[in-house]
């Protein structure tokens, strides 16, 4: 998912529309954007792309000087309209809207707690449960609330929160999921990509913290913790595979990043061709390092049709594999009667290595040797990316030697966790660091439902 928030802007509900524009690779199933004027919050939201959802939209319906907004991207059994965000409540005592990216862990052991209690949950969102935490505290202000219930939450969160007359932000004690802070002209602006920053014209200022509670008011800006800061762990699939390529994500380009996995990747395993070639779009960036670190030529071995959506997020394999299918096909002028080297930026399920392999091969190619940008993802991912069971995962299953004969390349190799770490984190302090869990095994954050709860948003 994506989130994105402004506070202090006359045409706040537009922004946050433009914002979730750029943020729009972070979730295409649904969109929404709450505004305030100071005195009520109002909300559109619904199902699809950002620019189906806001077609008809009135801005001046939505006026109000803050807002925030949320793409989604969902899970199976999960895609009603009751849980595309920001959700919404009202009470007596005001009322709130909320726009998370991440993944709460023991949100299934805190709604049986919470209705237990008497809570009447409307959504079957783990983001909900923090609603109810909120209005179920004791504290006597909303920033004590906040950050008792923060604390109450295991997982990956990136928060967005808005009241009547306050804006909250906060990251989970690992900073599992991105989140930056910036200014337009004296507007504070938050999004989870810098990319965001750049289309409304906004500068970048800082990144959130890990278990940083950020209070954003008519009264200025205010920064409290409600946990200690951990070991920053952001996670490394956004720079693999997830965010936009003109993002930096904690001070990181990702563009540059991607490079690098691919200069990390020939020199850890090169091998003789006539051509490198990556697929498009996420896996360029590493293919241009490949190309440049063993000095074989980067060629345009594969185009991809711009009008269909990111096949990742298809629900079901079927409907993936003709995805890819419609979505990718290879320049045979380039690749026949060669040997080309196919990157890709990570194998999860091996649908998109096998389809590329054959392509190529049918186009003419006389080799393809493949070159994974991320090392085997070998175990699920409860923080918020969607590679939901070990089963589905062809590297939990297969040996490095049974996925090449699978996906019938000549030769395979996967970037080591050493070299994505090189890669991505330039000097080795409390606020650098990245999650590899879904490659390594090592979880920063564990819970006791961890078992169980084998599904994430
Ligand atoms: P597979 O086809 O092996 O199941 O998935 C890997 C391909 O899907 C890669 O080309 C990658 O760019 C793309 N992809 C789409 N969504 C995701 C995601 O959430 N995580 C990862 N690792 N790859 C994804
Ligand atoms: Fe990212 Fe993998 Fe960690 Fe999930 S487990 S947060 S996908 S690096
Ligand atoms: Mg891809």
């Amino acid at each position: 998912c994506g989130v994105f928030g402004i506070w202090g802007h006359e045409k706040a509900a537009e922004i946050t529309y433009y914002g979730l524009h750029s943020l729009q690779h972070r979730g295409q199933e649904g969109a929404g954007v709450v505004t305030t004027d100071g005195e009520q919050l109002k909300l559109h939201k619904g199902q699809g792309l950002v620019n189906d959802v806001f077609k008809r939209v009135d801005f001046s319906k939505l006026s109000g000087h803050a807002a925030i907004g949320h793409v989604r991207y969902a899970t199976q059994g999960d895609r009603t309209i009751d849980n595309v965000q920001p959700l919404l409540f009202h009470s007596q005592t005001g009322s709130v809207a909320l726009a998370h990216n991440g993944n709460i862990m023991n949100a299934y052991a805190l709604r049986g707690e919470l209705e237990r209690g008497g809570s009447i949950l409307q959504t079957s969102s783990d983001t909900e449960v923090l609603a109810h935490l909120l209005k179920r505290s004791e504290e006597p202000d909303t920033k004590a609330a906040l950050s008792e219930a923060l604390c109450r939450l295991v997982g990956a969160y990136a928060f967005v929160l808005l009241q009547e007359d306050k804006m909250y932000v906060a990251l989970d004690p690992s900073g599992l999921r991105p989140l930056s802070i910036g200014r337009l002209g004296d507007a504070y602006v938050v999004a989870s990509e810098t990319c965001a920053f750049d289309i409304i014209g906004a500068t970048y200022e800082r990144e959130v913290l890990p278990g940083e509670l950020i209070t954003i008011s008519d009264t200025g800006i205010e920064s409290t913790r409600f946990a200690i800061q951990e070991q920053r762990s952001l996670c490394a699939m956004e720079y693999v595979y997830f965010s936009r390529p003109d993002s930096d994500l904690n001070n990181v380009n990702v563009h540059a990043s991607r490079k690098k996995m691919g200069i990390e990747l020939a020199k850890e395993s090169p091998v003789e061709a006539d051509i490198v070639t990556g697929v498009p779009d996420s896996s360029i960036s590493a293919a241009i390092g490949f190309a440049e670190q063993s000095g074989i030529p980067y060629e345009i071995g594969l185009i991809k049709n711009r009008y269909i959506g990111r096949t990742f997020i298809q629900p079901s394999q079927e409907l993936r594999e003709q995805g890819v299918k419609m979505k990718l096909s290879p320049v045979r002028g380039i690749v026949e009667g060669k040997r080309v080297i196919m990157i890709d930026d990570s194998i999860v399920r091996g649908t998109t290595s096998k389809r590329i392999v054959r392509m190529l091969k049918k186009a003419g190619a006389k080799e393809v040797h493949v070159r994974i940008a991320s090392p085997a993802i070998t175990d699920p991912c409860y923080y918020g990316i969607d590679m939901s069971t070990k089963q589905e995962l062809i590297a939990a299953n297969y040996s490095l030697d049974e996925i090449g004969k699978l996906i019938g390349a000549d030769s395979i190799a996967y970037l080591s966790a050493k070299g994505l770490e090189k890669a991505i984190v330039e000097r080795n302090s409390l606020n650098q660091g990245i999650c590899m869990a879904c490659m390594t095994g090592e979880y920063p954050v564990r819970d006791i439902d961890q078992k169980e709860f084998s599904y994430t948003r």
